[in-house]
């Protein structure tokens, strides 16, 4: 790949790049017109800022079959699509499975991924998500990877905190950072996803105020979006949203409830809120299930192609994996949104108003909350969620701990707004 001949128009990075990554999708698309691309790259920013959609521009950039004259990947060719579905042999996505990258992994699927010949590719990008969490003995045999790279080899190493990588692999790689999402960010994505504002009206404006508040509320908010929304028209997008705007609603009205109905709201809330989390993750299995069938009709084995080597149980594996996590994800973003009302309320009480809550759009509901509760509840449960959150990702058993702390939250709210 050389010379301007085979360029892509710089729109179609910015369109790959959103929020605040422009600047790495310009660094990306100045290195490829310069003809001087580094064969890695590390990325670093939060997880789901940006870093998907730039290898899958860099990759349908590297291998588009029917590039135009002015050689924008055509979008539509195999290469293009295989590359935008992350099925191409010549896009590769490393994921560490559990806590971190293994030193197997990295002698293993990351060097055959580095050596196979690909025919039908130019370049292939081979990305490594969660690059910061390699141990030791895994970046010494990533380095050795790196150190001899084949030609036709990118890597996109991903990392919120390079600090963790050893110095001769960052010395080998050029880094871009991509800031975290604010929330005009998160507006303008959900603008556009939603049709650019077009029809929708009120509702919509409703629809994402909602979901620019879940953001503020949960990191975990913004990943599930992310995924969730990947490829979607404006249809199904707002029924996403309003699944979100349902199941926030739920999570802001618990300290109604407790507060309410007291402990006998206790278990069965708990029971509710572990039911959702489960129901999460059959929803995306099944999602998975489709989405595995539109791709095997696509290319599966009834065609003249069939699956690209390794790709079927790649793709496999990760949706087991994605599956797995959704449940626990979910549990966070209750406590996350919970721990943010409680904040919310605290604030309230202190004058705060508008954008300095994190539910900037319920300033009235927040109001008239804080007035019959009191401070000191409000900053004990604050500290009872915090601890709970601490002790699910320590992974123990949801329901009872979920339990523990309604029950916390109840007893003092109750009693107290009672009295
Ligand atoms: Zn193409």
């Amino acid at each position: 790949m050389s010379g301007v001949a085979e360029l892509p128009s710089v729109g179609v990075w910015a369109e790959a790049a959103v929020g605040g990554a422009r600047a790495a999708a310009t660094a990306l698309h100045d290195a490829i017109a310069s003809d001087r691309l580094s064969h890695a790259w590390l990325l670093v920013g939060p997880d789901g800022v940006g870093q998907h959609e730039l290898a899958v521009a860099l990759a349908s950039h590297a291998n588009c079959r029917e590039a135009s004259v002015d050689a924008r990947p055509c979008g539509h060719c195999d290469a293009c699509l295989r590359s935008a579905r992350d099925v191409h042999p010549a896009l590769m996505t490393f994921e560490p499975d559990g806590a971190a990258h293994r030193v197997e992994d990295v002698r293993g699927a990351w060097t055959d991924a580095a050596m196979r010949t690909t025919p039908e590719a130019r370049r292939k990008v081979l990305r490594i998500v969660a690059a910061d969490r390699m141990n030791v003995a895994a970046q010494n045999a990533f380095l050795k990877l790196l150190e001899e790279p084949p030609a036709s080899v990118v890597w996109i190493l991903e990392a919120e905190d390079p600090g963790r990588l050893l110095e001769t692999i960052l010395s080998r790689c050029r880094r871009v950072d991509l800031p975290p999402w604010g929330s005009d960010d998160v507006r303008a994505w959900l603008g556009a996803q939603l049709g650019g504002g077009a029809g929708g009206g009120a509702e919509d404006v409703a629809r994402i105020e909602s979901a620019v508040c879940a953001a503020r509320s949960s990191g975990d908010w913004l990943r599930g979006m992310r995924r969730d929304l990947a490829g979607v028209g404006p249809r199904e997008a707002r029924e996403v949203l309003d699944t979100v705007a349902r199941l926030r609603d739920e999570h802001l009205g618990l300290v109604d409830l407790l507060a309410r109905e007291g402990p006998g709201a206790v278990v069965p809330t708990a029971k509710r809120l572990v039911g959702v989390a489960k129901e999460r993750r059959e929803a995306l299995a099944d999602r998975h299930a489709a989405e595995m069938a539109a791709l095997e009709e696509a290319y599966g084995v009834e065609g003249p192609r069939g699956w690209p080597p390794g790709v079927k149980a790649r793709i496999e594996k990760r949706f087991e994996r994605i599956a797995r996590a959704e449940e626990q994800r979910t549990l966070r973003l209750t406590l996350d949104d919970l721990g943010g009302h409680l904040r919310d309320l605290v604030a309230v009480t202190a004058g705060a108003d508008g954008d300095a809550l994190i539910n900037a759009d319920r300033v009235e509901a927040l109001q008239r909350d804080a007035l019959r509760l009191h401070p000191v509840d409000l900053l004990a449960a604050l500290d009872a969620v915090r601890e709970c959150r601490a002790s699910l990702d320590r992974n123990g058993a949801p329901e009872l701990q979920l339990e523990r702390l309604l029950l916390s939250i109840a007893t003092s709210l109750y009693v107290r707004s009672a009295a």
